[in-house]
């Protein structure tokens, strides 16, 4: 066993700041494949520059949440 193994708690996604709030209070694997899917979906949107549509508003607000762990 190591010591360095945390608690299933520490895996979770969930954001201290409540912004994650809305979301279902467990999150099944089959939602991080997802969350993967639309991140590479809106990823690939992005990339060719900002045009205003919907997906790069989402890809703007989805880069912002997961950017602020570093900021
Ligand atoms: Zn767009």
């Amino acid at each position: 066993m190591s010591p360095t193994q945390g608690t299933p708690e520490k895996s979770n996604p969930v954001a201290p700041d409540g912004l994650a709030a809305h979301l279902p209070v467990v999150i099944a694997a089959d939602a991080n494949e997802v969350m993967r899917e639309q991140l590479d979906y809106l990823i690939e949107h992005a990339q060719g520059g900002p045009c205003g549509c919907p997906q790069c508003l989402r890809y703007q607000r989805a880069r912002s949440v997961l950017l602020e762990v570093f900021g």
